[in-house]
């Protein structure tokens, strides 16, 4: 039986791994870019530096999977220290467990908009959750309503312009599924206000970026994986995917590329639900921009920062010299500011590097710093970022991935499935454990 592979990033080289784990060898990754990684993937565009594609730290409440990356590569151990930059003030991330870091006033109207909250927040869009703050009625921590109380303060000035900054849609289009796990609610008990989330502890390469991890996994696989080798066509009813080199036919074809480019690709046009279902699923586009400056390390002690303000042409910046010494030569300060771009199709520019470079040395993390010591700048566009939880994203996916699977094709990862709160790389790791057992009947 032929397993084919389409891309390298976490999921196909973890589908591949346990294949061979399994004790099935006859499989192939084919992956277009040079390099391995996908998504997760580090460079070095100069030499010194070394570069993540946003950032990306490892965690997960997996032990096997934290196992297999302890295995690949020497990790370090961080405690996250995250910042929210609003109003010239910095608050300790999450900021909705951190109100007394903001400034007096700031602080009395949001602790009067929480205690206002209806008992349930209506779930029908992230709109209406966000407005109605934070979803759960058990939450409440403030003992008497204040005076004068206001509206939902907190979801004005941070939840919705962050959010709608980020995925860069009307957030009424989007559903609330996702957000257990990804939005901090406010907690009944305020002991458990400190340390949220579940990457309030993390891990991260010694060396060599994210990336290190899955080049590590690459070079276990031996030749099964192929770079520089763009898969064209999906011909489905013949069971063969068009290469560089010829087609090559497969059994299962396991597929990691994005879920509408995948469907676009299938040379005999498939039913019309499917097609139109994978027309339909949007995401943002992400540019990712690093600047290196000689310097010091920022006097704030922050892993990264969000930034739900418009004057900041980023959402979040990460001091990534801080995850690991050997990021940045020494003596030097590696910063990576993460922006988003909507859906194809909207139009709206791009962040030059120029205008990221001002934002950084306007914020905590460089105005210690000028622009004579700005020695380093990169920029990178993905044409996916984020895979967006709209509203009928279910009712979508539901038409695709069933009819994929009765043509043996398994559409697994991040923009494989285009399930947002699946796309990390525990989860890509796992889809492609789960997809090695599909196939080989366990
Ligand atoms: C800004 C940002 C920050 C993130 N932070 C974290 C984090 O902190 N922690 C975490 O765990 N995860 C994080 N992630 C998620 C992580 O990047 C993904 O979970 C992971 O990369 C998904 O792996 P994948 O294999 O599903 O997809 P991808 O990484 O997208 O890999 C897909 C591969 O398929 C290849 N491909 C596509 N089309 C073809 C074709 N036609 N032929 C051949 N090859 C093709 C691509 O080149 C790519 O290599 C972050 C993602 C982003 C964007």
């Amino acid at each position: 039986m032929t397993v084919v592979i389409i891309g390298a990033g976490p999921a196909g080289l973890s589908t591949a791994w346990h294949l061979q784990q399994l004790g099935h060898t006859d499989l192939v990754v084919l992956e277009k870019q040079p390099h391995v990684g996908g998504l997760a993937a580090s460079c070095s565009p100069e030499p010194g530096w070394c570069v993540d594609i946003g950032g990306h730290v490892v965690f997960s409440d997996r032990p096997g999977y934290m196992a297999l990356v302890r295995e690949l590569t020497e990790l370090r151990e961080l405690e996250r220290r995250a910042h929210v930059h609003l109003a010239g003030a910095l608050a300790r991330y999450p900021l909705q467990l951190h109100l007394g870091d903001l400034p007096d006033e700031l602080e009395q109207t949001c602790l009067a908009g929480l205690e206002r909250r209806p008992p349930r927040p209506r779930a029908g869009s992230l709109e209406d959750w966000l407005v109605d703050s934070f979803g759960d009625e058990r939450g409440c921590f403030i003992p008497e309503r204040p005076a004068g109380a206001r509206g939902p303060e907190l979801a004005r000035v941070f939840l919705l312009p962050y959010n709608r900054k980020l995925w860069q849609v009307d957030l009424h289009a989007m559903s609330t599924g996702w957000i257990k796990g990804r939005i901090a609610p406010v907690p009944r008990d305020p002991g458990s206000r400190v340390a949220w989330g579940p990457n309030r502890r993390f891990a991260y390469p010694v060396e060599g970026g994210v990336g290190a991890i899955w080049r590590s996994l690459a070079g276990r696989l031996g030749n099964d994986v192929f770079t520089r080798c763009p898969v064209g066509a999906v011909r489905w009813k013949d069971r063969e995917v068009e290469t560089p080199t010829g087609p090559r036919g497969y059994d299962w074809l396991v597929s990691t590329m994005p879920l509408r480019e995948l469907v676009a690709s299938l040379s005999l046009a498939p039913p019309r639900s499917v097609q139109s279902a994978a027309a339909g699923l949007k995401c943002t586009r992400l540019v990712v921009t690093a600047v290196g400056l000689r310097g010091s390390e920022p006097h704030l002690d922050a892993h990264w920062v969000y930034f739900p303000e418009p004057s900041f042409p980023f959402y979040r910046a990460t001091v990534l010299s801080r995850y690991s010494h050997a990021m940045a030569p020494p003596g030097h300060l590696l910063l990576l500011a993460e922006s988003s771009l909507p859906p194809d199709g909207i139009a709206r520019r791009s962040p030059s590097i120029d205008e990221v470079v001002e934002g950084l040395l306007r914020s905590p993390l460089a105005r210690h710093l000028g622009p004579k010591d700005v020695v380093f700048t990169w920029q990178h566009h993905e044409d996916g970022g984020y895979p967006i939880p709209t509203r009928d994203r279910d009712t979508r996916l539901d038409a695709i991935h069933p009819w994929l699977e009765s043509q043996q094709i398994l559409s697994i990862g991040r923009f494989g499935s285009w399930r947002y709160e699946a796309g990390n790389m525990d989860h890509a790791e796992l889809m492609g454990q789960e997809a090695a057992r599909r196939v080989t009947g366990g």
